[in-house]
């Protein structure tokens, strides 16, 4: 995943993974001294809930000393997401949740942020629980070409979208929250307004309920992904790049994905 020259953007969110991501690869610095780190956090507009977090990341970030950049939606889209979401509810629009904006609203403010600091990958820290809980949707969405795209190191698809690497893809979500209380990491523990809505949520706890009874069965779900992943890359479509027509940015279609949500909103 890491080269010893690496410039890496770490998307920190203030809460317990991405901080402890952070804290553990700040050690880098010492064994690996060409590696340059900067933290890129998102304000999604979350109130209540972002401010908080913002202010511990970059409580974080100065005790570290990482440079940090703060990317937000109300700046690069115009809009915040408790805006996008209001706005979507009142125009009838209840097919997508508040996850769903955010997360590729999200990806995008990241590969931005990644891009402006001048980074080569951005790390995030995403967990094993993450990635199967990912990897289910996926399968759950029928969507087989993000299934395809969705793993541990992202391949170099588009000289514009930075390389992502999750350090963490193989650390169980409760070893992540051990480490960050271990080392009295300060982090943020509430949960976000928005995450009830979630179908992560009804794939957490189908999963801590089959592991509990199963143990190990997270590793084995992961591993078995990886092992089907060249297959599945065969099968999956190819992506071919289109500029967006309202942004510039590398996209699928005459719009990208990003643009087309703020259709709803505009
Ligand atoms: Fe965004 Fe959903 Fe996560 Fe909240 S729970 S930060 S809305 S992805
Ligand atoms: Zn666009």
């Amino acid at each position: 995943m890491l080269r010893f020259n690496d410039h890496l953007a770490v998307a920190v969110s203030g809460g317990k993974d991405s901080l402890a991501l952070l804290h553990i690869l700040s050690k880098l610095k010492k064994y690996r001294p060409k590696t340059i780190l900067t933290a890129v956090t998102v304000d999604e507009g979350i109130t209540g809930y972002r401010d908080e977090a913002l202010e511990i990341a970059v409580q974080n970030c100065k005790r570290l000393e990482i440079p940090y950049l703060i990317v937000s939606f109300k700046e690069l889209y115009g809009f915040s997401l408790d805006e996008i979401v209001a706005t979507a509810r009142s125009r009838g629009e209840t097919e997508l949740t508040a996850c769903a904006y955010c997360g590729v609203l999200r990806r995008k403010a990241i590969n931005a942020g990644a891009r402006k600091v001048g980074a080569n990958k951005v790390a995030t820290a995403h967990t094993l629980d993450d990635e199967i809980q990912t990897d289910l949707m996926n399968i759950f969405h029928g969507d087989i070409s993000r299934l395809a795209k969705e793993k541990p190191v992202t391949s170099e698809v588009h000289p514009l979208l930075v390389q992502k690497i999750k350090p963490f893809c193989e650390i169980p979500e409760n070893e992540s929250a051990l480490y960050a209380y271990v080392k009295k990491i300060k982090f943020q523990d509430t949960p976000c307004p928005y995450a009830g809505e979630a179908l992560r949520n009804d794939m957490r706890a189908m999963l801590n309920t089959i592991e509990a009874k199963h143990a190990g069965t997270k590793f084995t779900v992961f591993k078995a992904f990886e092992k089907l992943r060249p297959a599945i890359e065969l099968t999956a479509n190819k992506e071919s790049f289109k500029t967006c027509a309202e942004c510039g940015e590398p996209s699928a279609g005459d719009l990208c994905k990003c643009c087309e949500m703020l259709r709803h909103v505009r």
